[in-house]
């Protein structure tokens, strides 16, 4: 049996490495950090969304067409059931919401008792596990990785399994410099790009940090007045440097992209519709109720505390009622309503992402084994892989996919 090193001990190593451990695999796995796990117990916010309930092929259309692609093979071999089993024997249990997302039973902690019910399997599959371990270099060139360097340490093994993850939260370990070595082994890599990330805006609203935009649309366009490139149907919330929430996290790498292209304007309709019925909509209730006053209008809408900062900005007195209100103050709040100018946005950190785009290149790896092409002891998976799914449950899921397949050495 060989002897394999396992780099990285999140979620993608150490399924990889209690995979190769329980194939008869000796099994040495590197930790940087001086626990195991460590962006998983914050993962969905200490609660860990491990996985999306549902078979292969549904969580597989959440991801781009390539990423789905590729993932479907490890998607198969270990889908969401097979983790949960998994972890049932470990004695977590979980519970799915409605929207799909599926949990540890809520409890605090519940994240690390994931990690625990991991750091089980590994240790008694005979994995010996080495925390506090940075691997600082990679030597060999293709077709075969030589060793790694632990500072002047050198590691040797038969076959090695990269999962040291993507650049985002760098203070958990991920500072994403793997994927420079690669790319200087000629492997054929795509830049780290943010993803799922808060973002900041030019015009920060701080005064209406933790105020949220519910049931609306958040919308993303090429430039103020610009043509629309995408829209999210989902909830916004201010902080003190921008927009967080579901759908801002959702449209934040289009965002930086649109911005990195020369130009990207946000706005959020809180009304989805286009602004003609809503302003004859408004109309028709001046007739039928002239006595309701603006802010009982605009509040039907919006949150009553930007409601009213909105009104103050556009010169309105809040208890103005409808039948008082002049054209020009109709049609500012008609635009509020279906199209509230958030602005030009501020580069989107990469640091603060729940994941990074990019990674390495699919096409330079065999997605039934994780091997890279060219290379004879090579494996890569996890979010190292230029893989990130929505936010859901799906980037644990692919990484816990893809660490399997890597671990399931002939
Ligand atoms: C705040 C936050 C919340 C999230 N919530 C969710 C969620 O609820 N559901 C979901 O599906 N996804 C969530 N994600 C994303 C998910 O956590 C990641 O996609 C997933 O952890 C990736 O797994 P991985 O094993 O590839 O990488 P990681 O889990 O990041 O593990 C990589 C490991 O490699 C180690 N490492 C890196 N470089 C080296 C080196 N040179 N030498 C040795 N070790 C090294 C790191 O220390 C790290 O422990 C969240 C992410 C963040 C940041």
């Amino acid at each position: 049996m060989a002897k394999v090193i396992v780099v990285g001990g999140g979620a993608a190593g150490l399924v990889a490495a209690w995979r190769a451990a329980s194939l008869g695999h000796r099994v040495l796995l590197l930790e940087a950090n001086g626990r195991l796990g460590v962006k998983l117990r914050i993962s969905g916010g200490g609660k860990c969304n491990l996985t999306h309930d549902g078979p292969p092929p549904a969580l597989l259309a959440a991801f781009s067409k390539e990423q789905g692609r590729f993932l479907r093979p490890s998607l198969h071999a270990f889908d969401s059931g097979a983790v949960l089993a998994l972890l049932r024997r470990e004695g977590v249990e979980t519970y799915t919401r409605d929207n799909g997302r599926v949990f540890p039973l809520d409890r605090p902690g519940s994240a690390a008792a994931v990690v625990a019910a991991f750091e089980t399997l590994v240790r008694r599959a005979g994995v010996e596990v080495r925390t506090g371990a940075r691997v600082t270099a990679l030597s060999g060139r293709a077709p075969r990785l030589e060793g790694l360097l632990l500072g002047e340490e050198v590691v040797k093994a038969d076959a090695y399994l990269l999962a040291t993850g993507g650049a985002s939260y760098p203070e958990t370990g991920t500072r994403g410099e793997v994927l420079g070595w690669l790319k200087g082994l000629g492997v054929p890599v795509r830049p780290w790009f943010p993803a799922l990330a808060p973002i900041p805006l030019q015009r920060p609203r701080p005064a209406w940090e933790g105020v949220s935009l519910r049931g609306g649309e958040l919308r993303l366009g090429a430039g103020a007045g610009g043509r629309r490139l995408e829209a999210f149907a989902a909830d916004i919330v201010f902080t003190r440097t921008g927009i967080s929430g579901p759908a801002a996290l959702e449209l934040s790498q289009a965002t930086e992209r649109a911005r990195r292209e020369g130009g990207a304007w946000l706005t959020y309709a809180s009304v989805p519709e286009s602004p003609e019925p809503v302003d004859a909509a408004l109309q028709g209730e001046q007739r039928t109720n002239p006595r309701l006053s603006v802010a009982s209008w605009m509040g039907r809408h919006l949150p009553e505390r930007l409601a009213e900062a909105l009104l103050q900005e556009a010169g309105l007195d809040p208890d103005l009622r409808l039948k008082e209100l002049p054209k020009g103050g109709r049609k500012a709040m008609v635009a509020h309503v279906t199209g509230l100018a958030l602005g030009e946005p501020q580069a989107v950190p990469l640091a603060r992402g729940e994941v990074a785009a990019g990674g390495v290149a699919l096409g330079a790896v065999d997605p039934r084994t994780m091997a890279l092409r060219g290379w004879e002891n090579l494996r890569v998976c996890g979010e190292l892989l230029d893989i990130d799914g929505p936010v859901g449950g799906y980037n644990l899921q692919a990484a816990f996919s893809t660490g399997f397949l890597a671990g399931s050495l002939g």
